[in-house]
């Protein structure tokens, strides 16, 4: 049974907007995963260590038949593939994160997995591009969509330019 998933880009370090339009390529790609919308690129300030460079965020909607912790694996093999390396403090610069934000329905409390993203309802660039592309949306445990997003101010989010 394939689960609708919803998968959150970041990146802020080696040419951020190609790191970003590189994965969604790299997400088309994969066959387990099938790419259904991906909302537009947008640019916001970094959390965390001050100092970094803004980050450039997008939400995909995919189908899969991986399970959630094979899903989380192939997007960390997709963020090594993409010149990661996991050193330095949590939220330092990094070219490629990918994060899981809703698996279907399901709700996930593992050390290894915590499904809905437990950070989501706070971060405008995750609740902005993700309202792009379903609007309509439940967030098991959290309410609608819709309202996570009323108490979220865009504050510096914004779309790229594209042109
Ligand atoms: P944040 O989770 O606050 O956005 P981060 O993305 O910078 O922080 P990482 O260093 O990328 O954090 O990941 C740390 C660990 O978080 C991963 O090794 C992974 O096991 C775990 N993790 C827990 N839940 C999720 C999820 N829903 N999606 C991706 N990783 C998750
Ligand atoms: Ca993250
Ligand atoms: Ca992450």
């Amino acid at each position: 049974m394939a689960a609708l998933v919803y998968v959150a880009l970041g990146s802020n370090l080696d040419g951020p907007a190609g790191q970003v339009r590189r994965a969604i390529a790299e997400l088309g790609r994969a066959p387990s995963i099938h790419l259904r919308r991906v909302s537009r690129l947008y640019r916001s300030p970094p959390l965390g260590p001050a100092g970094q460079p803004d980050y450039i965020n997008a939400v995909a909607e995919a189908e899969t038949g991986l399970s959630p912790q094979a899903l989380l694996a192939a997007l960390q093999a997709m963020e090594l593939a993409q010149g990661r390396v996991r050193t330095g403090g949590r939220w330092g610069p990094r070219p490629l994160d990918l994060d899981i934000l809703l698996y279907a329905d399901r709700r996930i409390h593992t050390p290894d997995l915590r499904i809905p993203h437990p950070r989501m309802a706070e971060r405008a660039f995750v609740l902005y591009p993700l309202y792009e592309i379903a609007p309509g949306l439940e967030i098991p445990g959290r309410g609608p969509l819709r309202r996570l997003l009323h108490d979220c101010p865009p504050k510096g989010l914004e779309p790229l330019d594209e042109g």
